[in-house]
């Protein structure tokens, strides 16, 4: 390991997966790192905290990721915190009365593997089926079609999807992986999700959840940076980054520090603020007004009695769009307490925002009871509704072209976030992502180029054909 004492400094701004991904991976390329977070922990959008109303300790949303997000899965091999994952193969959509069908992958290859479930499932009509396997024979083939202003939605609809197909399934997988109603969703972006989680193998659909809170499992990269000579600095908030020649000068209310290097990981609302004032910020300005948010909002449920076995369900034609059954996989659970504590989570959730905690919990209450009729006996303990307003963008059509890359027209600063050109939307994947391709440009510009970007998982099956 390079002495720290003699390494290049760099100064990374945020402490969410982005902020953490570059700081790892540039302390392990010998940089002395500086992790500023404003907040008094880790993890940015997926953290956990003590919620004052309950006294628990709950994560600001049920966080999930699939076996296609490598880059993530690999973060966490770095962190040694993989064991910290449970995996679950099959996903269980629920109508209103209980009806259910299971979708799980078979013996067959891809994309076929998960057909046995997919003909079994009573939530689809044959029909319903044919049109799905239509649009999946299109999505299948050549490389991803470019961000164009055709919105999933419309795409659809020229697909000759019906309105089942539609409500049943194409909008459940993706309100729920994109944050956005169908007409406000990138054709591209559509086609990624359906392609890397649903047609290119088995192993990429698997769905993990964490087994701690999101707080926890990310703070093990606090330890991380400390050992290979960095630092996290907590309650940190950084008020400006100006270049001085041929350093960077970041601000906070303890007075101004020098780094060789700065990696800006703040989301894309702060960022431009925070950057130097100058006439190179104003294009990047530009770009960044081109995005929009959109909300997710969590119903946290602690009930005296189990409501159902399953630990997760998609829920149809309802408000609610998925519950979690937390007391079934975090590692905190009592094992011997008769009761339960569940997440639904409704994304996209511009309907909920406006509505007050009291509302929210009766219509939960109420619409959990049509699928779970227990939940009308079972006794309410207490409950928490955490709105987050600004969750995530909106993966519009055509906002790949307002999308930074890492480097920026200062020479030794740096961009990271979600928001910036990883390749995915906003999801952990992609904020992983974009800390590693902010930490290569910053080794290439160091002169000691470094990759540290991890592959696609690849296809198997027919897939490897399709996909060529
Ligand atoms: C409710 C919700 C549910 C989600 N569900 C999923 C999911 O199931 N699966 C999935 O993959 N993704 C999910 N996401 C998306 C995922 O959480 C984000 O895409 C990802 O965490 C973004 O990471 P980031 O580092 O880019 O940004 P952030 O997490 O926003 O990190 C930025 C950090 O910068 C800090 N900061 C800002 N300004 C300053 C400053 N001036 N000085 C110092 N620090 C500063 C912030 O406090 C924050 O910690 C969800 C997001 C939300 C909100």
């Amino acid at each position: 390991m390079t002495d720290p004492s003699q390494s290049k400094t760099v100064a990374v701004i945020g402490g969410g997966l982005a902020g953490l991904a570059a700081g790892c991976a540039l302390a392990d390329a010998g940089l002395r790192v500086t992790v500023f977070e404003r907040r008094p922990y880790v993890g940015g959008r997926a953290s956990s905290y003590e919620h004052p109303g309950t006294g628990e300790v709950v994560d600001n949303c049920q966080h999930v990721l699939l076996g296609c997000c490598t880059n993530l899965v690999q973060f966490y091999e770095r962190l040694g915190v993989t064991g910290k994952i449970r995996w679950f193969d099959e996903l269980v959509f629920m109508e209103p009365g209980g009806k259910s069908s299971k979708i799980k992958s078979s013996f067959l290859p891809a994309p076929f593997h998960s057909m046995p479930s997919f003909l079994m499932a009573s939530v689809l009509s044959l029909r319903d089926k044919l049109a799905i396997a239509r649009a999946f024979a299109v999505m299948a083939r050549g490389p991803l079609p470019d961000d164009s202003p055709e919105n999933f939605q419309a795409w659809l609809l020229r697909h000759g999807q019906t309105q089942r197909a539609i409500e049943h399934f194409w909008k459940v997988v993706l309100v729920s992986a994109l944050n956005e109603d169908l007409h406000r969703i990138s054709v591209r972006y559509a086609f990624q999700v359906f392609r890397e989680s649903f047609l290119k193998s088995a192993a990429a659909g698997r769905m993990g959840i964490p087994s701690v809170p999101l707080s926890d499992l990310y703070s093990s990269a606090i330890e991380y940076i400390r050992a290979r000579g960095g630092d996290v600095l907590l309650r940190a908030s950084v008020t400006a980054v100006n270049q001085r020649q041929q350093r960077v000068a970041i601000t906070t209310s303890a007075g101004e520090q020098e780094f060789d290097f700065a990696v800006l990981a703040a989301p894309f609302q702060n960022a431009a603020a925070l950057l130097p004032v100058d006439a190179l910020a104003e294009p990047l300005k530009q770009e960044l007004s081109h995005f929009e948010s959109s909300s997710i909002t969590g119903i946290h449920l602690w009930f005296d009695r189990e409501i159902t076995p399953l630990p997760h369900a998609v829920l149809l034609d309802r408000t609610i769009q998925w519950m979690f059954q937390k007391s079934k996989f975090l590692e905190t659970a009592k094992r011997d307490d008769p009761g339960s504590y569940m997440e639904l989570v409704v994304s996209a959730s511009k309907l909920l925002v406006q509505k007050s905690r009291e509302e929210i919990l009766e219509l939960a209450q109420r619409e959990l009871a049509e699928f779970f009729p227990i939940v009308k006996e079972a006794k309410l303990v207490k409950a928490a509704v955490i709105k987050e307003v600004y969750a995530t963008y909106s993966i519009l059509p055509g906002l790949d072209q307002y999308r930074p890359e890492a480097k920026t027209p200062w020479s030794n600063i740096f961009l990271a976030g979600d928001w910036t050109a990883s390749g995915w939307p906003a999801t952990m994947e992609g904020a992983i992502r974009s800390g590693y391709l902010a930490a290569e440009a910053l080794t290439t510009v160091a002169g000691m180029p470094q990759k540290f970007l991890v592959a696609n998982l690849p296809s198997t099956g027919l897939m490897k054909l399709l996909l060529r």
